[in-house]
């Protein structure tokens, strides 16, 4: 079941404080209007009644997907927090098969939701961000976006002088690293129980 908290947020543009309905815990089973919200960040975003400006809610949450035995934990970063998270996951019963996820902020908890939505791992697309970030020669984020078409082409954004960039990759790019993370049985086991994979995760094994 899904779960939410009457929280105060404060405005961003008028900070005027305003109350709203919050998720602590987002169960999308049988609900797939609900992870299309997720996907879009809908669920994530809440009007300010004073001056109509769209808030982004930042509060932890915990997004719970049991048909595809997916657990990713949007947290405040605080490291006992996540320790605590940790122990919970790895000894509850019934989750020995979950993929469990850590993530920093909302854009990374919707991008992993649409990674495991499009039947992708997440580890072998960070790796595919990476080694196309190297291809651009820039320091780019690159944050996953969709797999389309006959060809599955997946298609990658960036920020760059404020606008979104797009970028195309083969799936050839994916299946190369997927034979990479194959080859690795460190990163297989490093990627089990709770833990956060993201682009610092890949670059420790690439160093
Ligand atoms: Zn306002």
């Amino acid at each position: 079941m899904s779960q939410t908290v009457n929280t105060s947020i404060r405005c961003s543009r008028c900070h005027q404080d305003f109350s709203c309905e919050c998720y602590t815990s987002i169960n999308v089973a049988g609900d797939p209007e609900l992870k299309a919200k997720v996907k879009s960040g809908e669920v994530f975003v809440k009007e300010c009644p004073c001056c109509g400006t769209v808030n982004l809610v930042t509060s932890p949450v915990l997004y719970h997907d049991p048909e595809e035995m997916l657990m990713i934990w949007l947290t405040d970063g605080n490291p006992a927090t996540e320790r605590a998270a940790r122990e919970v996951f790895i000894s509850t019963p019934g989750l020995e098969h979950y993929t469990g996820r850590l993530v920093s902020d909302v854009g990374s908890l919707m991008e992993k939701v649409k990674i495991f939505d499009a039947g992708l791992d997440d580890v072998v697309v960070e790796l595919s961000k990476f080694v196309t970030a190297q291809e651009l020669g820039k320091d780019v984020k690159l944050k996953f976006v969709s797999l389309d078409g006959a060809d599955n082409t997946i298609t990658l954004t960036y920020p760059k002088d404020g606008k979104m960039e797009m970028v195309e990759i083969g799936f050839n790019v994916y299946e190369d690293c997927r034979g990479i993370v194959k080859r690795n049985p460190s990163m297989q086991e490093r990627s089990k129980g709770l833990v956060r994979i993201d682009a610092d995760w890949v670059a420790g094994f690439i160093r």
